[in-house]
């Protein structure tokens, strides 16, 4: 419960004007709305992820392909240019854990080559057929 700071009297939660003088409350607590934010969002009760699905799944198999078709060619070839142009991919292959907050996940796959590969296509997965990819919220990218 909070006070109008005009004529003092009481002003219930989530009230934005006192209903006895109509004096808006100013900043009677400014973390509070901060601190209300999370419950807002699961009173609305959001389910799925705002981010979108198409994005992520380009932003996978983009590099995923480049990788695949660059890393095959400098091998079937034997061209150190061709690996580089492939491990230059690889760079990428953290982007969509990135753009879904999971910033931890994309430095891991970009070190690791997207987990050596097998972890980029368990995402794929996840996103296309599964649906069980979430991002950093834990809410699952539909
Ligand atoms: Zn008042």
């Amino acid at each position: 419960m909070r006070y109008c700071e005009k004529c003092g009297s009481e002003i219930p939660d989530g009230q934005k004007f006192c209903s006895n003088c109509g004096a808006p409350l100013v900043n009677a607590n400014p973390f509070e709305e901060i601190l209300q934010k999370p419950i807002i969002k699961k009173e609305g009760n959001i389910k799925e992820s705002p981010k979108s699905r198409l994005t992520c799944i380009i932003l996978l198999v983009v590099p995923l392909v480049w990788v695949m078709i660059f890393s095959t060619m400098s091998v079937s070839l034997d061209n150190a240019l061709l690996s580089n142009i492939s491990a230059f991919g690889a760079l990428f292959l953290g982007v969509h854990q990135f753009y879904v907050g999971k910033i931890k996940m994309g430095i891991l796959f970009t070190l690791t080559v997207g987990c050596f590969l097998i972890g980029a296509i368990v995402v794929l997965i996840k996103l296309t057929i599964t649906k069980t990819f979430v991002d950093s919220e834990g809410l699952p990218i539909l």
